[in-house]
């Protein structure tokens, strides 16, 4: 399944990587320390980089600051890594050094002075002009100072940014631990998923969604459909949903969708002031049944307004159906996976629970990533 064009960090297993730097793309992208999911799954591919003698620079982005003209940034606590920095060092037990300007030459010298497994975090890439235009100079910027490229953030492989795209030109380029597994188990359930292939979809907007749905129409036993989706659905085939979030300019997409006998909406809901705020208990009795008899599933987005407790009970009942059961699941999507560790709800090896939102839709949508081609 192993896209096979590509290099992979873990064919680098038995070489001696002491004199090497590896510019490493992770995804911190995170609200804080507590978000540590996101943080953790990068972890591995550290440690194996560690292991191997390489010295370490983690580059990332946080939140979409504007971009300074000055070498050192004035950051703020929306925007800055540091706090990642701190959370590294408690994990890996070692000092983290932190570096909060953009002054290459100052950088480059900084890291080749270094002892070998030192481990550098650049603040907010986005804080760099050029980040977010994928621009070539900046790129170049970036790759001086290393001797190697790892893409291990998946979650921003979709985006076109120089520290995703346009640093490949200049590098030997690999994709890490975590980025690999992401592909593998993503590609599991695309090609030949065990059947029967139940998509689970909820969240806010159907037209984040309009890809996944369209490709899995016909591959999917089921599509069960819950959160404001279900709403645009239920709008669309005629129920009053009041004052429910929905999508006005999605009703005649949602029509569509209507003929379909393997899209399954719900057939009671939650309601409070003139909202529909989580699916029902009939519904949820339904959508077990069919969890329990799934070869495969893929879960993104709430089944409700899962931020408030008395609407949390759809999306969590679903997470406990999904993780006790034995099909092979694919769960992603920030505010889904966050039902799962919010919960701790105990992950077995059937249950991959991915670090895309976007990403990952694009990706099981059949799309190409424009960070995994620049690694063809
Ligand atoms: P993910 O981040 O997992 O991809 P989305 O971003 O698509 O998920 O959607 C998550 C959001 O959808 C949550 O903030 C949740 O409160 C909201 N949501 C789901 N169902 C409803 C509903 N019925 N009414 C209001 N908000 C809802
Ligand atoms: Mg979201």
């Amino acid at each position: 399944m192993v896209i096979r064009n590509m290099n992979y960090l873990s064919g680098l297993k038995n070489r001696d990587l002491s004199k090497e730097i590896c510019l490493l793309r992770v995804d911190f992208n995170v609200e804080s320390a507590k978000d540590a999911f996101r943080l953790q799954a990068v972890l591995p591919t550290i440690k194996f980089l560690l292991k191997r003698g390489a010295k370490v620079v983690l580059l990332s982005h946080r939140g979409r600051p504007k971009p300074s003209k000055k070498l050192k940034v004035k950051s703020s606590k929306e925007f800055t890594l540091h706090f990642v920095a701190k959370f590294l060092s408690k994990k890996l037990n070692q000092r983290i050094n932190f570096i909060n300007h953009f002054d290459f030459k100052k950088m480059k010298n900084a890291v080749e002075v270094a002892p070998p497994r030192s481990i550098f975090l650049l603040e907010n890439l986005r804080f760099l002009p050029g980040e977010e235009k994928n621009d070539a100079r900046s790129a170049k910027k970036l790759a001086s100072l290393g001797t190697f490229y790892v893409n291990d953030a998946f979650a921003v492989s979709h985006r076109e940014n120089a520290s995703v795209v346009a640093i490949t030109k200049f590098l030997p380029s690999y994709a890490g631990l975590l980025l690999e597994k992401e592909i593998k188990n993503l590609s599991k359930a695309m090609k030949k998923p065990r059947q029967p292939l139940v998509l689970i979809l909820g969240g806010a907007k159907i037209s984040d969604k309009i890809g996944l749905i369209k490709k899995f129409l016909d591959k999917a036993k089921y599509i069960l459909i819950g959160g404001g989706l279900a709403n645009t659905m239920l709008m669309a085939k005629g129920v009053d949903v009041g004052e429910s979030l929905y999508e006005p300019g999605m009703i005649g997409f949602a029509k569509g969708l209507l003929e379909y006998k393997n899209i399954i909406l719900p057939i009671d809901w939650i309601t409070d002031k003139n909202k529909i705020l989580d699916i029902g208990p009939l519904t949820l009795e339904r959508f077990k049944e069919i969890i329990k008899k799934a070869g495969t599933i893929i879960w993104n987005g709430p089944m409700g307004y899962f931020e408030d407790k008395r609407f949390a009970k759809g999306s969590i009942i679903i997470a406990k159906a999904i993780v006790r059961g034995e099909a092979f699941s694919v769960i992603g999507g920030g505010e889904t996976t966050a039902i799962i560790t919010n919960y701790q709800f105990p992950i077995s090896k059937n249950i991959f629970l991915s670090t895309g939102g976007g990403a990952m839709l694009e990706y099981l949508a059949g799309k190409k990533l424009p960070g995994i081609e620049a690694l063809k």
